[in-house]
């Protein structure tokens, strides 16, 4: 559980050049619940200039990512070196302040989190209208936030819930795609070991994507 695990005291405890050796820095884009890494690993090379940081709670999981991109950094001519993806294991439900800045990342990504289906086990979801609150914290105005899910009642849940919050604007995949997000929008769908699956089985797959907006008196 939590308590065994270490947690910086603020992000600027972080000595971020474990995690980005090329160049340190806190990161761009944030991955929830990032599993076995697939979308870092595919993103690291399209956008080499910009840091990732996954996120993870199962402790095997996390351990798999992290030696997924040790091996990375060290083969020969591998884009970028993956010098520019790391992941951290943590529960982002309770420590995401710690690890990221005010308005720091230009993107997050929510790819195919746990439903918890059953009503009593809702609170325990990644999009909840407190939560939502440190994502607007951590989020630049103009970030964007990405959701995809297979379970229909969970993108309802989520979409409704960033519908309802003032700091979120929808943002239509066409749109994101116009603003040169392609790339993303493929691995959001794609490039995860959830959606791989969810392809095998002929899914159906619900993207959900809102902007961080600014407000007057923030800046
Ligand atoms: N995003 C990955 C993908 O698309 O393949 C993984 C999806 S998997 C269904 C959900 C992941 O979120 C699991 O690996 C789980 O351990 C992780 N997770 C659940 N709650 C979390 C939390 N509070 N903090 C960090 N990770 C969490």
């Amino acid at each position: 559980s939590d308590h065994t695990l270490e947690y910086p005291s603020s992000p600027e405890a972080v000595d971020w050049a474990l995690h980005f050796p090329a160049a340190a820095g806190p990161p761009d884009f944030a991955d929830i619940g990032c599993g076995f890494g697939g979308l870092l690993i595919a993103l690291a090379p399209l956008f080499p200039e910009t840091r990732m940081l996954g996120m993870e709670i199962r402790v095997q999981v996390s351990q798999y990512v992290e030696d997924r991109i040790a091996a990375l950094r060290v083969t020969p001519d591998a884009p970028s070196h993956y010098q520019n993806v790391s992941i951290v294991r943590a529960n982002a439900m309770k420590f995401l302040p710690n690890f990221f800045g005010k308005h720091s990342l230009s993107a997050i990504f929510f790819l195919f989190p746990d439903p918890h289906f059953k009503q009593r086990k809702h609170k325990a979801r990644i999009i909840s209208p407190t939560l939502l609150a440190e994502y607007a914290y951590v989020l630049k105005p103009g970030g964007i936030i990405y959701t995809i899910t297979d379970v229909e009642d969970l993108h309802h849940w989520m979409k409704s819930h960033l519908e309802a919050f003032p700091l979120f604007n929808a943002i239509s995949e066409e749109q994101l795609r116009e603003d040169g997000k392609g790339p993303i929008l493929d691995a959001v769908y794609n490039s995860t070991e959830e959606g791989k699956k969810v392809e095998r089985n002929s899914g159906q797959k619900w993207l959900a994507c809102f902007k961080r907006v600014q407000i007057e008196r923030e800046a």
